[in-house]
């Protein structure tokens, strides 16, 4: 249950954002905020394409975006969607004939990019094609690829340059009586890609798709992107997510789901409170939470779990989280359940167990809601 009517200090409050569908996705408006990620195989390559579509889609991707650089991609997009659990955004460039080859395959929204699609003309028959085929639009700005006129307005890239690009995209978007779109407004540096969101959130109500482009390796992408995504979630903005990282799509999502789980914003599978350990610790911390990470992946029901070294932190965190753990003396430590003091448990086969307690507490919760929803 949330507690956040007497947590006031805890309580987000999000953007107003029109609510447009991304295949059966609903994004913006009061649905929850939707975790994306993109693949990095030969779109071509059909069979590890639908792989990783499916594997990202099993962490919990809500929606995939999938490249279309060329019209043998397209064909192949044909192939991909029916095999897929997840909507497909297909990421056009340069060439609007992909977006409308991509609408027709069965694309649940084109990615377009204002500074390379082409003049109006071009972008009307791409809008056409998503009318058709009930296509959304993501307008896809990137201060890396901004159009030649407004470089030239504003001598490099920088955020005015980027709204304006987006604006003008969504006035062409509106003149054609279009409002199926959102928007995103990307750039590696967090600063101009923090102060660009904030001026679009200000300046439209459609759906804003969060994203630091380029961000990075594992880690260093990772801390960026919960820096800059962080710093706006927090304010309320952001209605889809993508973390871009140079590693497997199932971490970009890994990744931003922890993000908004930080935030409160969505629960999926266990929340591990653990501490650092130290010279206190009453069992092999680290190890444990390593294991037990890949160990409880399968659970989706958000939960809590607290795997702490030794009664300094132990008790306290075990009192707020579903399941705990605290090392105590002797090769043993407490289980906590509930929040409530259970019963002491041996090192050896500690996980074994955790395990099971946690799968417990997840039957539970779900048997709850169910209840709940009855
Ligand atoms: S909870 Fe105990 S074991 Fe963990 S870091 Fe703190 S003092 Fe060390």
């Amino acid at each position: 249950m949330s507690l956040n009517h007497i947590r006031p200090w805890r309580n987000i409050y999000r953007r107003k954002s029109r609510q447009i569908m991304v295949g059966n996705v609903p994004v913006g408006g009061d649905a929850p905020i939707t975790v994306q990620t993109m693949t990095n195989t030969l779109t071509t390559d059909v069979k590890a394409t639908i792989a990783q579509v499916q594997a990202a889609a099993d962490a919990g991707a809500d929606i995939v975006r999938i490249s279309v650089p060329d019209e043998a991609s397209s064909k192949a997009l044909r192939q991909i969607v029916p095999e897929v659990s997840v909507p497909i955004v297909a990421d056009i460039h340069f060439h609007y004939k992909r977006g409308i080859e991509a609408a027709e395959a069965g694309a649940a929204c084109l990615r377009i990019n204002p500074g390379n699609i082409g003049d109006e003309k071009r972008v009307r028959e791409v809008i056409k094609a998503a009318r058709d085929h009930n296509c959304s639009i993501r307008i896809g700005v990137n201060a890396g690829s901004l159009e030649r006129h407004l470089l030239e307005k504003y001598g490099e890239p920088c955020p005015d340059a980027m709204v304006e690009s987006g604006l003008d995209h969504i006035k062409i978007l509106q003149d054609n009586d279009f409002h199926k779109f959102k928007i995103s407004c990307k750039a590696s540096d967090v600063f101009m890609a923090a102060a660009a969101y904030q001026q679009l959130a200000e300046a439209t109500d459609a759906p804003i798709h969060l994203g630091i482009t380029e961000a990075g390796g594992l880690t260093s992408g990772t801390i960026k992107s919960a820096i800059g995504l962080g710093n706006l979630l927090w304010m309320g903005i952001g209605d889809t997510i993508r973390v871009s990282l140079s590693a497997d799509p199932v971490e970009e999502v890994k990744v931003g789901y922890e993000i908004l789980k930080s935030l409160g914003l969505r629960h999926r599978g266990v929340n591990i409170i653990s501490c650092p350990s130290c010279a206190r610790q009453g069992f092999d911390v680290i190890k444990t939470v390593e294991a037990l990470e890949k160990r409880l992946e399968h659970i989706k029901t958000p939960m809590s779990l607290s795997i702490i070294g030794c009664v300094v932190n132990g008790p306290g965190e075990a009192l707020m989280t579903d399941v705990g753990f605290t090392g105590g003396g002797a090769g043993s430590g407490m289980v906590y359940l509930a929040g409530k003091q259970s019963h002491k448990l041996g090192n050896d086969g500690m996980i074994e167990h955790i395990v099971e307690q946690v799968e417990k507490r997840a039957a539970e919760i779900e048997a709850q809601e169910v209840k709940a929803a009855e």
